[in-house]
């Protein structure tokens, strides 16, 4: 998929009021400095289109940004900041899964997780939480340029491993880096065939 045009359309902190447009749409959220700024940015091919990481404490948002005037990308904000407060914590939970469980033209959740390190207690709970939502996902392993080809396939098995512990299924994943743009190609073309789906469903 070439992106010809993409817009930031709006930050808001509740799912009530996001955009109206019926476009399908894909989130993208993992734990806080997973890269998620960095891949949103290598995705659109523009430098600083995502907001930097907000800090713990500030206000956290649901951003939309729309591509090609035919599928929105959300920015969720990150999960696993050491300090924030149980409010903060409980209120991000909120928003997150209200906006997850309610938001129809939501056809997926990009989780990122940190292909350096071994699996993260927060991300395996987000994820099986997912699972108890019915909130269909896919995995993006970010940072991939930072490791070597074995330590890779190492942390992507051991991850995958736990996740059969409660998935009988597997989620389709994606290996990339922001760095030289690897994955890009491939999260955009599966991005493109539901897309399609969406529009024939749509059409009958
Ligand atoms: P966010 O908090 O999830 O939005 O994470 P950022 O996109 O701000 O990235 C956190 C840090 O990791 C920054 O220093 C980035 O430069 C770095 N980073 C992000 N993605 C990559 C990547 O693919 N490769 C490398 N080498 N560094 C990355």
């Amino acid at each position: 998929m070439i992106i010809k045009t993409i817009e930031f359309i709006q930050s808001v902190d509740d799912w009530k009021k996001c955009p109206d447009l019926p476009h399908p749409e894909y989130a993208f959220i993992g734990r806080s400095n997973v890269g998620k700024s960095s891949l949103v940015n290598m995705l659109a091919n523009r430098k600083s289109l995502a907001k930097t990481s907000s800090k713990p404490g500030k206000t956290q948002t649901i951003n939309h940004y729309l591509v090609n005037n035919s599928w929105y990308l959300v920015d969720l904000p990150g999960y696993g900041y050491a300090t924030i407060s149980k409010t903060m914590r409980e209120m991000w939970t909120r928003m997150i899964e209200e906006y997850m469980i309610n938001r129809e033209a939501l056809q997926l959740v990009f989780v990122l997780i940190d292909v350096r390190i071994e699996p993260q207690e927060n991300d395996i709970n987000f994820i099986n939480n997912l699972g108890e939502l019915g909130i269909p996902y896919a995995v993006i392993f970010t940072k991939s340029d930072k490791v070597s080809k074995q330590k890779l396939t190492e942390h992507i098995t051991m991850f995958m491993n736990k996740l059969k512990e409660s998935w009988e299924e597997l989620p389709p994943y994606f290996v990339t880096s922001a760095v030289n743009s690897t994955g890009r190609e491939n999260i955009l073309e599966y991005i493109n065939s539901i897309n399609k789906q969406f529009y024939i469903d749509k059409s009958v």
